[in-house]
């Protein structure tokens, strides 16, 4: 299924006949494939369109990988590229899935025909504390983004529901962690919704949590998802986050949502699999 803006959302049926999905996001010099970790997920972020399937069961390591391998070749041959970048972002929690993340993303990493440097494959958390000191442990070199959408506690609770056992200071114990040993950078993905997350207090809760360790913040244009009550947050609530986050000289990236019109979007990745999961 192609959208407007180029992104392209694949739909996988596996061999047991479950169904998972993977957006391929062309940009300027980059193209990203964003896959998925699990048949639907565990969690249920409130506003998330995957975290209203139930998690069947987690991807093998093949199946993951298999993702990036079809998704490559349908790019060299419809496109005339190739893959440059993998995140795990797409339906599931890849940490709690993480043997078979982990040995994925090495298998696509040394792969020879492939060969992803570890700059270019990032895994998405929403806050599996655990997980990310196990990363550490591990030395995975992959990229870790973790998505935040809130530093107020009781607001990150009620938003996600990870929150209410994994707490912002058992995160923020487990970045620092994380950033000492790896000595990499943390991006914290944070997605505005209008009248949620999005005031001065929100924002300076933000900068706060970030302050203990090295990140940098993407901020995210949210996709409405049918059935869920959040709505973007406008342009100038958007501008002023943004610009609360630079003057504390934080690295603030705007992203702009791609594949809205396909429900490819960011917390989109529901859509045909709810149908065959109904
Ligand atoms: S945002 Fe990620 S972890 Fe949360 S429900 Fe959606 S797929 Fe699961």
């Amino acid at each position: 299924m192609h959208s407007e803006d180029g992104t392209v959302k694949f739909s996988y049926r596996l061999a047991d006949g479950a169904s998972i999905e993977g957006v391929l996001i062309p940009a300027a010099g980059r193209l990203t494939a964003c896959i998925s970790s699990q048949v639907g997920c565990s969690l249920d972020c409130s506003f998330c369109a995957t975290g209203q399937l139930k998690r069947v069961r987690n991807l093998t390591d093949f199946e993951m990988a298999r993702q990036v391998l079809v998704m490559n070749d349908w790019a060299q041959q419809h496109l005339g590229r190739r893959i440059t970048n993998v995140v795990l972002m797409g339906m599931g929690e890849p940490l709690l899935n993480y043997a078979n993340a982990a040995r994925a993303v090495r298998a696509l990493h040394v792969r020879s025909s492939y060969q992803f440097g570890w700059k270019r494959i990032t895994l998405s958390t929403s806050g599996i504390a655990k997980g990310i000191r196990r990363m550490a442990d591990d030395a995975l070199p992959a990229r870790l983004a973790l998505s935040l959408h809130s530093a107020v506690p009781e607001k990150r609770a009620a938003i996600m529901s990870i929150g209410q056992s994994n707490s912002i200071e058992m995160l923020s114990g487990a970045l620092r962690y994380y950033v000492k040993k790896t000595r990499r950078k943390v991006t914290l993905e944070y997605v505005l919704l209008d009248g949620v997350n999005d005031s001065e207090a929100d924002a300076r809760a933000l900068v706060r949590f970030a302050s203990h360790f090295a990140s940098k913040v993407n901020l995210i244009e949210y996709n409405p998802v049918p059935g869920i009550p959040y709505q973007p947050s406008p342009p100038q609530t958007v501008a002023r986050f943004l610009r609360l986050l630079q003057e504390k000289g934080f690295r603030v990236m705007l992203r702009h949502s791609r594949g809205k019109d396909i429900m490819a979007a960011c917390g989109q990745l529901a859509h045909y699999a709810a149908q065959k999961h109904s």
